[in-house]
């Protein structure tokens, strides 16, 4: 079940947010120390009144300032507030473990309320972390951990909670910070009870509700459920969730794809291991690096020595690239017309690799243009391409059947930059811009100025994302969903 965390000013304003969001949550937290007035009665009123008007359980929480809260007065002034607002019908108080309020904690516990006790740490997990839930456990507590997660390595202690806190049957822990998302959505494989969620970022890395429930339908994860997910760094901008997780509702599979902040491509293999990852997407700059930890591949993967989706494949890791087909997709009748045999390729990071291969295993003769001229040099050498720098690219207007643009400048934010101002089209070449945000970037908002066919990021994105749709779960892409975008 999904909580809501209520951060407003006022009350009204938590009701509005709860209320839009009712359908995705089961839980609500009212997190007092963020209204406003707090002291005085009227506030204290609506409060003790707040868990009559929703209709879910609600958890009271006067979080401090130390804590990642707004509560700022002294601690014998939190207690006394929270004494009195817990008169409402709250089925939970938030109470923190050094707060050691022994008389009132023994007050709620008779009146059937249930104390969560809560460690925060912005910074990192703490020592002993598991010992001191299982010590909360014992005492009657709900263990919560709310802990900043500053890599992979920090993620494979907190999922192997799965297994060494297996005993504790309530228990909430959060990652905090991007590599603490997989965390929050797979809350269920660790054996947590809840997980918290809101339109505003109250803490860091917190996803909406909407999101958690719809995009990733977290609350439906169970023991069978199939992990897939994207590694890269960064990685939150991605749209992948939101091919995959539609198509797997779209076919009734029971799998959920994640995005995973990565830092150690070795320690994710660990990951995988341990949460047995069926599968995963590979983004910047994780392409190449992820090739020595698989045992087989694909003759593109060998061939580019670039791998965009690996899977699970007889007890093996198997890399495939889908880029490379995603690519060629749109383009293919030109190629069966014979209308592409030149072409301009701008870039050659990673994406280039594949593009420039693709483009030469199809009988194309290639140029490729790039900022750094080593760059480009070593990927013409390997597949016999010409080169040239960047800022040469005037020299190439209209002389190729295709310009491919593969660097990823004119990406949102910065929509407004151009990598090749200076090249200019004939009116008859395809142009084809990797970037997908925005849709129609700058650079091919030139190109359909004069005429040309244009082809768009987001079309190879897709043709991409739906051959490894086909990798991890052997079924096409629905062909009733559309990617939720
Ligand atoms: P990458 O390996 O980091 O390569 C970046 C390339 O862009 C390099 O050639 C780099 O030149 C060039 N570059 C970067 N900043 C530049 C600037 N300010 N001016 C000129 N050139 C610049 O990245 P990648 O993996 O190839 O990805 C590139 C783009 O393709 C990204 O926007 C990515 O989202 C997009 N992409 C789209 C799809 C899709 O399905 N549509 C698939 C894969 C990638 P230097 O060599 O000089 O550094």
């Amino acid at each position: 079940m999904l909580c809501l965390t209520l951060s407003h000013k006022t009350i009204d304003a938590d009701l509005k947010e709860f209320w839009n969001n009712r359908p995705y949550i089961g839980l609500a937290e009212l997190r007092i120390d963020c209204l406003d007035n707090l002291e005085s009665d009227e506030i204290k009123d609506k409060i003790i009144s707040f868990p009559s008007i929703v209709d879910v359980p609600v958890i009271l929480t006067c979080r401090r300032k130390s804590d990642g809260g707004q509560f700022t007065m002294s601690e014998k002034k939190r207690l006394s507030i929270i004494k009195k607002c817990s008169e409402g019908a709250f089925s939970y108080v938030d109470i923190e473990e050094d707060s050691h309020w022994n008389e009132f904690e023994k007050e709620l516990s008779n009146r059937g309320i249930e104390i969560i006790k809560s460690i925060h740490d912005f910074n990192g997990i703490p020592d002993n972390l598991f010992l001191k839930m299982n010590r909360m456990a014992t005492k009657g507590f709900i263990p919560k951990v709310a802990v900043k997660v500053n890599g992979v390595k920090d993620l494979i202690f907190l999922f192997s909670a799965q297994e060494k806190l297996k005993d504790i049957k309530k228990k909430i822990i959060i990652g905090m910070g991007d590599y603490g998302v997989p965390v929050r959505i797979l809350y269920k494989k660790i054996g947590c009870f809840t997980t918290f969620c809101s339109d505003n970022e109250v803490a860091p890395g917190m996803l909406s509700p909407r999101s958690l429930s719809e995009l990733y339908r977290a609350d439906r994860v169970n023991a069978q459920t199939h992990i897939f997910g994207i590694i890269g760094n960064p990685v939150m901008h991605t749209i992948s969730p939101n091919i995959h997780n539609p198509g797997f509702h779209g076919i009734r599979f029971n799998a959920i794809y994640v995005p995973f902040l990565v830092d150690s491509v070795r320690y994710f293999f660990r990951l995988a291991e341990m949460l047995q990852i069926h599968g995963f997407s590979v983004t910047i700059p994780f392409k190449r690096d992820v090739i020595p930890y698989l045992g087989r591949n694909t003759r593109e993967v060998t061939q580019i020595c670039s791998c965009n989706t690996v899977i699970r494949e007889r007890g093996m890791w198997k890399g495939i690239n889908t880029d490379y087909y995603g690519f060629l997709s749109p383009i293919i009748p030109e190629f069966d017309n014979d209308k592409i045999k030149t072409a301009l390729v701008i870039g050659a990071g990673g994406a280039a690799r594949s593009i420039v291969w693709a483009l030469r295993n199809h009988n194309c003769n290639v140029t490729i243009l790039n900022r750094t001229l080593e760059h480009a040099k070593s990927l013409a050498n390997e597949t016999m391409s010409n080169y040239d720098i960047l800022d040469n690219a005037y020299k190439y207007s209209g002389l190729s059947d295709i310009v491919v643009q593969t660097t990823s400048v004119g990406m949102e934010p910065n929509y407004l930059e151009d990598p090749v101002p200076s090249l200019n089209f004939s009116g008859k070449e395809i142009v084809y811009d990797l970037v997908y945000k925005p849709n129609l970037t700058k650079f091919l908002s030139r190109a359909n100025e004069k005429k040309c066919k244009i082809v768009y990021g987001i079309d190879m994105l897709i043709a991409q994302g739906k051959l490894q749709f086909e990798a991890f779960s052997g079924y096409h892409y629905p062909p009733n969903v559309n990617p939720n975008f």
